[in-house]
C-alpha cells in the first residue's frame, strides 16, 4: 500500500528519513567518543526499536513503564531519571536499568543503598546519577526552561553545597552527572550550558568518583543548520578535561522529519468568509503538542496563509472551538474526500494522543525505503472504552 491508499487517519513513520537520522547521529556519536540514547518519551513506537539498535547505544525512560518498554524491546543500555520514583517500584526499576538519575538528594539518599545492591547483583557498576540545575537559560520558552527560577528539575549548586556540608559521605553515593536543559537547541546553546556547568560543577566533575556526564535531551542534531562539529568538540573536551564518559539523550533529533499523519477532509463549512476543513484529525488529539508548544505542522504541497490561491482554516470534529491546526493556502481548491498528510508528525503525536470526545486513535504504519506502508497496529473502540471503567 502506499501513503496515498492508507486509510485515514493514521500515523505513517518514514524508516527512510528515519535510517537518515541514524545514521548522522551514529556518524557524530564516533566521531565524538560519545554514547547516544534514545528519550523513548518523544517516539515509542518500539516495532522501530531493532532498526534504532542498530545504530545507538540504548535508550531512556522517564520512569518505570518506560524503563520496561526499553528493556523488553530494545534490548541495550537503559538509563531513566524520574523526578520522584515509588517505594514499591524502585527494585524493579533498579532491575532492569543501568543507570538511575535522581532528582533531589533526597530521593538519593533514600533509593541509592537499594539500587547499589541490585545493581552489584547483576554486575553493573557506576550507574547512579544525579540531576543538576546549571541555572542557566538559553531560551524563551517558561514551559520548557528547567533553568527558570522555581524548577523542580535538578539540585542547583547552592543545595548541592548545603547537603554535601551536612554528609560529607554524598559524593560516595554518586557516579555521574545528568543535566538537561535544552529543548530543539543548536550546539551554541549547549556551549554555553557547558560553560555554566563547568563552572558550578566543576570541582566535583574532576572527581574520580564521577565517571559519566549525561547532557539530557533537545540537541536538534539531525536538523540541517545543526552545528555538529561544535558538538563534537564540545563532548571531546569534557571527555578529556574531566575523564568522563558522555552521553547525550536526544528524543526528537531520532525521529526528526520522519513521519507524517494522514488525513481525510470530511467536510468543508464556512464563517465570516473563512473556509474551514473538519478533518478526520485533530491537534487536540492527534498531536497535543501543535496547541501546547505550540507550533505549525508543515502540510505537503501547501503554503502560508497567504502564500497560494486557496486559504482553508484546519479542523477537526471535537467539541473544542479550538482545535485548530493552523491557516493554510493550496494552489488548488480542496474538496470533500481530499487527503492531507502532515509532516514531522513521528515525535512527540503516537506517544501524546488521546480519545477526547470519543476520537479513534489513528493507526500506525511504517513505511519502508521503497514507500510501501505496511499496517503495525490498528485501534478501534475498545481501546477507547477499556481506560474509562
Ligand atoms: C525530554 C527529555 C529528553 C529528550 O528531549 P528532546 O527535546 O526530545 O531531545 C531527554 N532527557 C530528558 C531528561 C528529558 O526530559
Amino acid at each position: 500500500m502506499k501513503l496515498n491508499e492508507v486509510p485515514t487517519p493514521a500515523y505513517v513513520v518514514d524508516e527512510a528519513a528515519l535510517e537518515k537520522n541514524l545514521k548522522i547521529l551514529k556518524e557524530v556519536r564516533n566521531q565524538a567518543g560519545c554514547r547516544i540514547l534514545l528519550a523513548q518519551k518523544a517516539f515509542s513506537m518500539f516495532a522501530e526499536y531493532p532498526r534504532i539498535a542498530g545504530y545507538l547505544d540504548g535508550c531512556t525512560a522517564s520512569g518505570l513503564y518506560e524503563a520496561r518498554l526499553g528493556w523488553e524491546e530494545m534490548g541495550k543500555e537503559n538509563h531513566v531519571f524520574c523526578p520522584a520514583y515509588r517505594p514499591e517500584d524502585i527494585e524493579e526499576i533498579a532491575s532492569i536499568t543501568d543507570h538511575v538519575i535522581f532528582n533531589s538528594i533526597t530521593q538519593l539518599k533514600r533509593y541509592a543503598g537499594i539500587v547499589r545492591k541490585v545493581h552489584k547483583e547483576r554486575g553493573i557498576m557506576h550507574g547512579i546519577g544525579l540531576r543538576i540545575n546549571p541555572e542557566c537559560s538559553t531560551q524563551d520558552h517558561a514551559i520548557y526552561d528547567p533553568c527558570a527560577p522555581g524548577s523542580r528539575l535538578g539540585v542547583t549548586l547552592d543545595a548541592f553545597m548545603r547537603a554535601v556540608k551536612e554528609d560529607e559521605t554524598l559524593p560516595e553515593y554518586i557516579d555521574g552527572f545528568h543535566f538537561h536543559t535544552l529543548c530543539e537547541q543548536n550546539s551554541d546553546a549547549l556551549a554555553r550550558t557547558l560553560k555554566a556547568v563547568e563552572e558550578k560543577f566543576g570541582v566535583y566533575l574532576q572527581s574520580d568518583r564521577i565517571h559519566w556526564l549525561n547532557m539530557g535531551g533537545g540537541h536538534h542534531i539531525t536538523r540541517a543548520d545543526y552545528d555538529r562539529d561544535l558538538l563534537v568538540n564540545l563532548v571531546k573536551h569534557m571527555k578529556e578535561m574531566y575523564q568522563v564518559e558522555v552521553y547525550l539523550e536526544p528524543g526528537e533529533a531520532i525521529a526528526l522529519n520522519a513521519g507524517y499523519l494522514v488525513t481525510e477532509v470530511m467536510d468543508i463549512v464556512e464563517n465570516h468568509g473563512v473556509q474551514i476543513l473538519i478533518l478526520d484529525a485533530s491537534a487536540a488529539c492527534h498531536m497535543p503538542d501543535v496547541l501546547e508548544m505550540p507550533y505549525r505542522p508543515p502540510l505537503k504541497d501547501a503554503g502560508l496563509p497567504e502564500e497560494k490561491k486557496y486559504r482553508y482554516r484546519l479542523s477537526s470534529c471535537t467539541c473544542l472551538a479550538g482545535d485548530v491546526i493552523g491557516d493554510y493556502s493550496f494552489d488548488r481548491e480542496i474538496r470533500i474526500g481530499d487527503r492531507l498528510c502532515f509532516e514531522d508528525m513521528a515525535i512527540y503525536s503516537m506517544v501524546k494522543n488521546n480519545t477526547f470526545n470519543g476520537m479513534p486513535l489513528p493507526s500506525i504504519y511504517g513505511m519502508d525505503a521503497d514507500g510501501e506502508c505496511i499496517l503495525v497496529r490498528k485501534f478501534g473502540y475498545e481501546d477507547f472504552k477499556m481506560r474509562l471503567s
